[in-house]
């Protein structure tokens, strides 16, 4: 894995492609088991993203990363905007001043993403929050040397669809109490566009990246 600013750039256009195609998919998920705006958070959020990353020069993926946090943070309201900020920004951060990243340095940033989140929400794994797919993701980069991207794909898509059976322990949904089980977590579908994004960019042109 090589992740460079380059296919950085591109892997937040890809995201950002899919949450306008999804945002009312995302809303009525959102709408099920939260206040119903998932999807205008999200989309609102990467537009902005990309917006900014288009508008500036980076030499380093963690300068990108940094931009991504920031412009999450401040354009999108609700906990999601926070907490996908403060993942970028744990990235940002762990992967400092480099041009370009490797498999390895990629695991130590999820790694230390998912630690902010879990700072910052206080979640456990299964409690129905974006952390279900986030979790899973980490494991396929730790436990395979070179990663292989259709099954990082498909683990982010089994671990949110797996969502909809458990009980919401955080977040509004966990208001509804067993009412929440037989929905999608929101969070989980966005953060399998980003993860599926990656995968897609990553497979897309040189075979050595
Ligand atoms: P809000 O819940 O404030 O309306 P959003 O609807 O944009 O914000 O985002 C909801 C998503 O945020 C949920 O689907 C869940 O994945 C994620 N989430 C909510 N609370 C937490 C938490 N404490 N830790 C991790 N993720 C959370
Ligand atoms: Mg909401």
């Amino acid at each position: 894995m090589n992740l460079t600013v380059d296919k950085t750039l591109k892997w937040m256009t890809r995201v950002n492609e899919k949450i306008q195609a999804n945002k009312a998919y995302l809303t009525s998920l959102d709408q099920a088991i939260g206040d119903g705006d998932h999807g205008i958070n999200m989309s609102r959020g990467f537009q902005e993203v990309v917006k900014k990353l288009s508008s500036s020069h980076y030499e380093t993926v963690s300068d990108c990363f940094k931009d991504v946090a920031m412009t999450l943070m401040s354009k999108v309201g609700g906990a999601s905007g926070p907490i996908f900020g403060t993942a970028f920004l744990k990235m940002s951060m762990s992967v400092k001043g480099k041009e370009s990243i490797n498999q390895e340095e990629f695991t130590r940033a999820i790694d230390d993403a998912i630690n902010g989140i879990i700072q910052r929400g206080k979640a456990n794994e299964g409690d129905k929050t974006l952390l279900d797919v986030w979790m899973p993701i980490l494991r396929v980069f730790q436990e395979n040397d070179d990663i292989n991207w259709n099954d990082a794909d498909n683990t982010a898509k089994n671990a949110m669809e797996a969502t909809k059976e458990r009980l919401a322990k955080k977040g509004r949904a966990a208001y509804l109490k067993e009412r929440s089980i037989g929905h999608v977590d929101p969070g989980s579908v966005s953060s399998y566009y980003l993860f599926q994004s990656l995968a897609e960019v990553m497979t897309k042109g040189d075979k050595n990246e």
